[in-house]
């Protein structure tokens, strides 16, 4: 079987990118090991697919953590606003939501795939699902084909790699592309897990399991010094916290967590970030009006979730029995600052395989940022999350899917 442009992968990355190569004239083959297209793709955003994000070019590289420089050329030539006109071209309108994230608006993750797959057909890209590679073939560093699990050989003078990243790998995602470019002489950045859950040492989080926190600002603490800080919603787990301000977190600390830097890495929660020590102060006194003969334990009701409030007043030390209007100044101080500060001790992040992207992979000093081509192996190139680039929450990560895929399929389409 001959063609002019192997695809292997049939992620995001995969499938702009053959069919790009394909509107260009290319005869493209796409292979896929899973049963179907987009596995992965199908469960982003909550299954509603936060496809991108409405942001400028400066938001869009701000939100880039791993080598931003590197996509320059990627997002120049096929930004946001390329993708929202072709999911338009292609029968899919998009609503943008708060934070500037883009979805589907029928908020169906598998209309993203349908229109990809149009794009495809559309290109006469031939698609072979159930077809896993286990090689990528060269000869006299040029690529000459493919090498199938069955040992069967596709020829063709190119390739785009666009096998994603190591997690979730029930979706497929499993580093095999990283194993293959690491044989033709590629160096691989370690694959660490980005947009993580924490573990912390605390073990009263699990007896918050399942509580979401709103509007809340967390801050994460090194050496006495902030790192970083997020607005916005967490929930605790049975190990630790997650939700969309600690995964962000976890990428603004990477550094800090991979490797262990033996650092003690502290979590504060504002519970109250809008207002401030004296706001809030004057706000308990006004609840404590209101309840001034009850019990501390019966007085929170307005402030916090229900949930939450045992675990505070535990945290504060003070006696939950003690009547409200027997507190002291110095006890509200006492309770304020808790509410401004509920403390926290990480000890590590969840595995790669729970990881929203993986962190690392094909180091990007080996790949040409112009054309997403190989430096070592001519005819090859690299398009998605294999590359060492992740973005933060918001649709940015599918961004740099699509925007490498683009510029790979371009530049594969190119003499
Ligand atoms: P993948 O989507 O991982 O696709 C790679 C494909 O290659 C797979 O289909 C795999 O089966 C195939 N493959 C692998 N090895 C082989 C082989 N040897 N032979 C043949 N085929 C092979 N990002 C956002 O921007 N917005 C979101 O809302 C969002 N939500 C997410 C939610 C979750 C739960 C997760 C896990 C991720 C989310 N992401 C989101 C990240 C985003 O999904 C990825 O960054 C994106 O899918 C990467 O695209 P890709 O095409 O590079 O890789």
């Amino acid at each position: 079987m001959n063609c002019d442009l192997i695809v292997v992968g049939g992620g995001p990355a995969g499938m702009l990118s053959a069919s790009t190569a394909a509107a260009k004239g290319l005869k493209v083959i796409l292979l896929e090991k899973n049963d179907k297209l987009g596995k992965k793709l199908f469960i982003t955003g909550k299954g509603r697919c936060n496809v991108t994000n409405y942001g400028d070019r400066d938001d869009f590289f701000h939100h880039v953590m791993t080598n931003p420089k590197f996509l320059y050329s990627a997002f120049k030539t096929f930004d946001n606003n390329d993708l929202l006109a072709l999911l338009t071209s292609l029968g899919v309108p998009t609503k943008v939501e708060r934070g500037n994230r883009v979805f589907p608006a029928s908020d169906k993750s598998s209309d993203i795939i349908k229109a990809l797959q149009k794009h495809m057909q559309l290109g006469n890209v031939c698609i072979k699902l159930q077809t896993e590679i286990k090689k990528i073939l060269v000869k006299n560093h040029r690529v000459t084909g493919v090498l199938l699990h069955d040992d069967k050989q596709i020829s063709a003078p190119k390739v785009i790699l666009a096998t994603g990243g190591m997690s979730y790998r029930q979706t497929g995602s499993t580093g095999d592309g990283y194993k293959m470019a690491q044989q033709l002489g590629h160096t691989i950045i370690e694959p660490k897990p980005a947009l993580i859950p924490l573990i912390t040492q605390e073990k009263w989080v699990k007896d918050l399991q399942g509580l979401t926190l709103k509007n809340v600002s967390v801050k994460a603490i090194i050496n006495n010094k902030v790192q970083a800080e997020q607005f916005g919603e967490m929930i605790f787990t049975h190990f630790g916290v997650s939700g969309p301000i600690i995964l962000s977190i976890s990428s603004l600390i990477k550094k800090h967590i991979h490797p262990p830097t033996n650092k003690p890495i502290q979590i504060s929660i504002d519970l109250k970030p809008a207002l401030t020590d004296e706001q809030l102060d004057a706000r308990l006194q006004r609840d404590f009006n209101k309840y001034s003969v009850k019990q501390l334990k019966n007085a929170f009701d307005d402030l916090l979730p229900k949930r939450m409030i045992a675990t505070f007043l535990q945290l504060s030390g003070l006696d939950i029995h003690k009547q409200v209007n027997q507190i002291s100044k110095k006890e509200r101080d006492l309770l304020v600052h808790t509410l401004k500060g509920i403390p926290l001790t990480v000890t590590g992040t969840r595995p790669l395989n729970e990881a929203i992207v993986t962190s690392g992979g094909i180091h990007v000093k080996e790949i040409n940022p112009s054309t997403m081509e190989s430096k070592i192996v001519q005819g090859l190139y690299f398009a998605g999350e294999i590359i060492d680039v992740d973005a933060l929450t918001g649709g940015y990560n599918l961004q740099i899917a699509f925007s490498t895929a683009y510029l790979s399929g371009l530049s594969a389409a190119r003499v």
